[in-house]
This record gives structure tokens, sequence and C-alpha cells, in this order.
């Protein structure tokens, strides 16, 4: 008999985040293949004698291949395990899901997919914005700020408009080369941004900026999600400096906003 494998969305790193069947698999499943987001909270919920391997480790310089993953699951579930499979956030929102699950069809694995809160989600709920606030936004667009080897330059040109929100992931530190983009494509220079880093985690960190603002933030600890829009207006005293700038460089900031505006 052969075993089953579960696509878990771990959620944003909050174990409460967590739904209830994916709280439910993890403590009955022999196996755990689990990403470096996922936190030890949410790991803890295996049972004592799972075999959790971390499959976003580095090895030496390396890291563990798709295809090793792909071969991993299906050797798993051959010998009759219950295998979860955990990943950061929705397990189908740039997750590498479509290749798991094609190498699970051609070996003839059962699967199954538990959705889980993705960073996008997350973060606008710790920021307390609506990503398609009906007063400035029609809809939100998940796009990567990294693409599949040979896939050339991200687009973040062509899903700029003024009532589309930007949702990013994996901006990894290339905020100058986003707005440039986003500027350059139409956007005002002053189109509100926000980086919400570690949402809902105990470290989280969060930047309130402008497009124009954005070229200068020293990128904050990942994982990181950068918004962009007029919904990512910051509507509350309590929140912390407009952007990431160190104070010394407020002269400096506005100043070069003025010159672009
Ligand atoms: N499947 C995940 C995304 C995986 S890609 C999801 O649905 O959320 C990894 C990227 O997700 C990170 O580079 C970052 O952009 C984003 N991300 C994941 N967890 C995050 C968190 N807690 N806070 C901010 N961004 C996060």
């Amino acid at each position: 008999m052969k075993g089953k494998v579960y696509l878990v969305g771990a959620g944003p790193g909050d174990p409460e985040l967590l739904t209830v069947k994916a709280a439910r698999l993890l403590e009955s499943a022999d196996v755990v293949l689990h990403d470096a987001l996922v936190p030890e909270g949410i790991l803890a919920i295996a049972r004592p004698h799972a075999l959790l391997v971390d499959v976003g480790k580095r090895v030496g310089d390396k890291r563990i291949s798709q295809q090793a993953i792909n071969r991993m699951l299906v050797q798993f579930a051959a010998s009759a395990a219950t295998v979860v499979r955990l990943k950061g956030g929705d397990p189908l929102i740039f997750g590498r899901a479509a290749e798991e699950m094609a190498a699970l069809r051609g070996a003839g694995i059962e699967f199954e997919i538990v959705p889980g809160i993705t960073a996008a989600a997350a973060a606008s709920a710790q920021a307390r914005i609506s990503l398609t606030d009906r007063e400035s936004a029609a809809g939100v667009v998940f796009l990567t700020a990294q693409q599949a080897a040979g896939k050339g330059a991200t687009d973040i040109a062509r899903f700029a408009s003024t009532n589309t929100t930007l949702a990013i992931y994996m901006p990894s530190g290339r905020y100058r080369e986003i707005a440039e983009e986003a500027i350059g494509a139409g956007l005002a220079p002053q189109t509100p941004c926000l980086v919400v880093s570690n949402a809902s985690r105990p470290n989280q960190e969060m930047h309130w900026s402008d497009l124009a603002g954005l070229t200068f933030l020293s990128p904050p600890e990942s994982p990181s999600l950068l918004i962009i829009g007029s919904v990512a207006k910051c509507r509350e005293e309590m929140q912390t400096a407009r952007t990431g700038l160190p104070a010394e460089f407020r002269v400096a900031l506005e100043a070069v906003q003025q010159r672009i505006l």
C-alpha cells in the first residue's frame, strides 16, 4: 500500500495562524519535509517520533535541489508513510508546488493540498490595511521579484497601475530597482509602500515609505514582503517612522523627493 502526501501551508510563522487541519496532520505525520521558513514553534507540533527533514537547509553552499525533494516525497510515500510537505504561507503561492504535484501525479501517489495564510494576508493584517480597499484599489496582484531561471527580468511594470495593489514576494533587497521600475511605468514617486518583514513573528518589522523613499531602504531581515499602492498608506500614529531610513538621511531624502516630484 502506498502512503499519502499532504502539501500543507504553515502560514506566516505565528503557530496560531495554522489551520486546524494543518495542526492535526502535523500531529499524525510519519514524515515532515519542511521549508527553512517554518519556525520551531510549529515543528514542535509534530509527534516526537516523526522524521523531520529541513529541505530548505543549505548543505555546505548548496540547497537540496527541487528534484531531490520531489524524489523524497515519492519515495517516502511509496514506503507507506504519511508525508506532510510543510511550506511557509500557502503552499500554492510561490511555493514550487506545481513541480511537486507533477512528480506525485507521475508516480501515482495520492496527495491533498491544505491551504495556509499567505504572507500578503498576514502582512496586511498586521499593518491593518486592506489590500482591496475599494476607495483606491480594484484588485491586488501577487508578484515575485525573482523569476524561474531562464524567464528573464521581473515584470513589475506590466502590473503597475494606480488602482492596483502590488504584493511583491521575495524582494531580496532589490528595493531600488523595483521602485525605479514602478516609477518608470508611471506610478507617482509618492505612491505609498510598505515593507513587512517577519510578519506575525516576534521579530516583525514594518517600514512605511513611498516609492521615492524605497530607493533608500536598507533591506530589513528576510523574509519580507513589499506592498505598493495607495492602500499602503499608514493611517495610524502608532506606526514607526515613515521610511526605514536612519534619521541622519531625512533631510537628503526630502530634498530628493522634492526634486523628483
Ligand atoms: N508560500 C509562501 C511564499 C513563499 S516565497 C506564502 O504563501 O507566503 C517566500 C517569500 O514569502 C519571502 O521571500 C517573503 O517575500 C514572503 N514571506 C513568507 N513569510 C513571510 C513573513 N512571515 N513575513 C513577510 N514575508 C513573508
